[in-house]
C-alpha cells in the first residue's frame, strides 16, 4: 500500500481563537448558541457552540494561487452542495472572502463552518495540495466536496456520535503514525466521537462524502469502507435540513436561493431512515 496519506485534517482553532469564534458563531446564526448557555466567556461553553452559517448565506471564496483549470474544478464540485442546501458560493477576489483556498501547503484541510471567521484574512482557510491538470476527476470530486462540507459546518462522519466503527485501535495508531500523524491528530480526526448533546447528526452513513476510507486491516472483523467520491443521499438530505431551501434567515442579506424542485427530489430520493438529531 502507498504510504502517502491524503486524508483530510479538520483544522482546529487555537484556544484564544475559540472564545472569539463562539461570539462570531452566535452573531452569524443565533441558533448556534447552546440551549444551556447564554454566555460564552469561558472555553467550556464555547466548545458547545455550533458552527452553522445563517441560512441563505452566500460565502465568498477567494483563491490564493492555483491554476484556472483547477479553480473551475473547485467551483464545479463546491457548487454541488448548493443544489441541496440554502447556501451558495461566490468565487472572486474579494479581500473579505470568508473562504480562502491555497494549494501550497501540505495536505487537504479546512476549518469548520463559522470557525472560518476567526482566521486572519491573509491566511488560507482551506488547502488542496497538489491539484493540477493531471489530478483525477474522482479526486477533485472526493476532495473538493469533502472540504466544502467542512466549510459549511460538517464534521467527519467517523466522528459522528452515531458512528460505531469496530476500530482496531492499536492498528489505527500504527497506520497513521507510519504516515506522519501524531496521536492527538489521529484521535481528533479518526477515533474520537462528538458527544451527542447539542450536535446535529444522522445515523452513521458509511457512504458519506465526510467519511474517511476505512481499510479492513484497521478494523476488528470484516469491516471496511471505500473511498467515497460523491455526496450520499444522506449527505444531501442532512445539508438540506441544516440549510433548508426556500427559507431565508433574518440575518441574511442575500436573496434566498430557491430550488424547491431539487430539494424535493433530494428528500424523496431514498427511503433510508436517517434523520437530523438535535439534542
Ligand atoms: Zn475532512
Amino acid at each position: 500500500m502507498n504510504l502517502t496519506l491524503m486524508h483530510c485534517v479538520e483544522k482546529k482553532l487555537s484556544e484564544d481563537q475559540m472564545i472569539d469564534s463562539a461570539r462570531l458563531a452566535i452573531l452569524e446564526n443565533p441558533e448556534n448558541a447552546s440551549k444551556n448557555s447564554n454566555e460564552v466567556e469561558n472555553l467550556e461553553m464555547a466548545i458547545e457552540v455550533s458552527k452553522k452559517w445563517s441560512n441563505g448565506r452566500t460565502l465568498r471564496v477567494r483563491f490564493m494561487g492555483g491554476l484556472p483549470f483547477v479553480h473551475e474544478k473547485v467551483k464545479q464540485y463546491a457548487n454541488q452542495w448548493s443544489q441541496f442546501a440554502n447556501i451558495k458560493f461566490s468565487f472572486g477576489n474579494d479581500p473579505d472572502a470568508e473562504i480562502r483556498i491555497s494549494f501550497k501547503q501540505d495536505g487537504h484541510w479546512s476549518y469548520i463552518g463559522t470557525d472560518n471567521l476567526s482566521i486572519p484574512k491573509n491566511e488560507a482557510t482551506m488547502n488542496f495540495e497538489g491539484f493540477n491538470e493531471s489530478t483525477r476527476e474522482s479526486e477533485f470530486s472526493r476532495v473538493v466536496m469533502h472540504e466544502f462540507g467542512h466549510c459549511i459546518g460538517i464534521s467527519h462522519e467517523q466522528s459522528s456520535p452515531a458512528a460505531n466503527i469496530p476500530w482496531d485501535v492499536k492498528a489505527v495508531y500504527k497506520y497513521y503514525e507510519d504516515r506522519g500523524w501524531s496521536k492527538p491528530v489521529v484521535d481528533h480526526n479518526v477515533l474520537a466521537k462528538h458527544p451527542a448533546e447539542g450536535f446535529a447528526f444522522t445515523p452513521h452513513d458509511p457512504q458519506s462524502i465526510m467519511q474517511y476510507p476505512v481499510p479492513n486491516e484497521l478494523t476488528i472483523g470484516n469491516y471496511e469502507i471505500g473511498w467515497n467520491t460523491k455526496l450520499s443521499d444522506t449527505d444531501k438530505r442532512f445539508i438540506g435540513q441544516m440549510y433548508p431551501l426556500g427559507r431565508r434567515s433574518p440575518q441574511s442579506d442575500d436573496a434566498a436561493y430557491l430550488k424547491p424542485d431539487v430539494a424535493a427530489a433530494a428528500m424523496n430520493s431514498d427511503s433510508h431512515s436517517s434523520h437530523l438529531d438535535t439534542h
